[in-house]
């Protein structure tokens, strides 16, 4: 009974809601409008207040009010919304702008949008800087339209180095192995290994690495050894720190090299020297003859070695010593002559030279280094003067074509094998008495007839088994 009671409430409350909502024109007070907006000729915009008449219509069905009005609607103010323009593009320093644009159909505005974070370089890998000249560092140049910055900072050690304890484990020489060589072209020493300095470049470092084209040779490097760089056909450019002090036949066969000196060293026509001029140390890129100047006394070990496009030198009066192997592997060279102020060769000085037909020894000469005409087949005749005190182990073995020679009084000490394997020899004179036996060959055997004494020997059958007869 309760329950219907309520029902019919509601169907009442139902009718009069509907009554009082609808909107009739005699009963404006009961009636709620329900405007839709007001739209006009010039509604506002983003900018503009309205202007003119506006107008809105009544929604509620069946109700066809309408209102006009003059009031002004305000301007509605944009509706910035980001987009995805970019104002200003950010480079690798400065920010960029992102865009907001009005989001209200019909208005074109934009306004500046968030900063956008500045770009990192676009940066590829770090090169060796070689130009003007290899100074250890390296760079890195930004690819970036505009950007172009360089980066840059002390080059890495070059990987394949060795380095080897010296002076009591207080430094390092460097150098490579020999049987691999170095995958780099351009080469960093470094000035430091393991925390000691690095203050030599070995004998030999580079000559098994003929691809270089160039080095980096840090302060603190104080010598470089013989045969460093031989063979280096293609480096081009060495630049002597001030540290280095000693430099051995260094360059030997290095055509391409222009040498920077420091206040050590002077270079002329292709030659290094000390800078007093008086120690001739490394010919790296001589013609076909070669002037030594007058201020020369010495020719440093293998200063000369395998120039063997080398066909005459001239050597001057100043000169007293000529290195170990100071024309080594010279075979183009034809014919020498020693200045009378020449008192020492070196061991192997002219080992291998081919082509040299004849050379005058002068009477100033005390001592024939070891090796110092080995392979140098080409000699027929050697005249060994009268100052000659020492002649060194084998010093003209395997001379083939020589076929006679002296050897005076003044020498009391002669080297095993010195006529070792000279198989054209057909006189051997001796002013002393020597052991024959140990001048032709330290391989008892060799020799049928062992002779000593001095006087001249002779065979009608040189070579290896010749029997010497004593003819006087
Ligand atoms: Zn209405
Ligand atoms: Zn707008
Ligand atoms: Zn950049």
């Amino acid at each position: 009974m309760k329950t219907r009671k309520m029902f019919v409430i509601g169907i009442f409350a139902v009718i009069l809601t509907l009554t009082f909502a609808a909107c009739d024109e005699d009963n404006d007070f009961t009636c709620t409008h329900d405007w839709g907006n007001w739209f006009g000729e010039n509604m506002p915009t983003c900018t503009e207040p309205s202007s003119g008449t506006i107008t809105r219509n009544c929604k509620n069905a069946g109700c066809n009010e309408t209102q006009e009005s003059k009031d002004i609607l305000p301007a509605l103010e944009h509706d910035m919304q980001p987009t995805e323009n970019i104002q200003k593009h950010p480079t690798c320093t400065e920010e960029g702008l992102g865009e907001l644009a009005c989001a209200r159909d019909g208005c074109n505005h934009t306004e500046e949008g968030e900063v956008i974070e500045p770009l990192e370089h676009l940066v590829k890998n770090w090169e060796i800087v070689t130009t003007p000249f290899i100074n250890g560092k390296e760079i890195r140049i930004c690819q970036r339209n505009d950007c172009n910055e360089a980066e840059e900072r002390d080059a890495p050690s070059t990987e394949g180095l060795t380095f080897t304890l010296i002076n009591n484990n207080t430094a390092y020489s460097v150098s490579t192995d020999r049987v691999t060589p170095l995958n780099a072209t351009v080469v960093i020493i470094p000035a430091e290994h393991n925390g000691l300095p690095v203050t030599q470049i070995a004998n030999d470092a580079f000559s098994g690495s003929p691809r270089i084209t160039g080095i980096f040779i840090p302060e603190g490097i104080m010598s470089i050894g013989n045969n460093a760089f031989r063979n280096c056909t293609v480096l081009t450019g060495v630049i002597l720190p001030e540290s280095v002090t000693v430099i051995g036949g260094a360059f030997s066969r290095c055509t391409n090299l222009t040498i920077t000196c420091n206040s050590n060293f002077i270079t002329e026509n292709g030659v290094l020297y000390n800078k007093e001029k008086t120690l001739l140390i490394s010919a790296y890129n001589v013609s076909e003859t070669f002037v030594v100047p007058n201020s020369v006394t010495s020719i440093g070990d293998y200063a000369f070695s395998y120039c063997r496009g080398l066909t005459s030198i001239t050597l001057p009066d100043s000169l007293t010593s000529i290195g170990d192997r100071a024309f080594y592997d010279c075979n183009g060279l034809t014919s020498i002559t020693l200045p009378d102020s020449v008192t020492s060769i070196g061991d192997y000085a002219f080992w291998g030279c081919t082509g040299l037909t004849s050379i005058t020894l002068p009477n100033s000469l005390t001592s024939i280094g070891a090796y110092a005409f080995s392979y140098c087949t080409g000699l027929t005749n050697i005249i060994l003067p009268d100052s000659v005190t020492r002649i060194d182990t084998a010093a003209f073995q395997n001379c083939t074509g020589l076929t006679s020679i002296i050897i005076p009084e003044s020498v009391p000490y002669i080297g095993n094998g010195l006529l070792r394997g000279c198989t054209s020899l057909t006189s051997i004179t001796l002013r002393r008495a020597y052991n024959l036996l140990s001048i032709m060959s330290w391989e008892l055997g060799d020799f049928a007839t062992v002779q000593s004494g001095a006087g001249t020997y002779t065979t009608t059958n040189p070579g290896n088994n010749a029997t010497w007869t004593k003819v006087e």
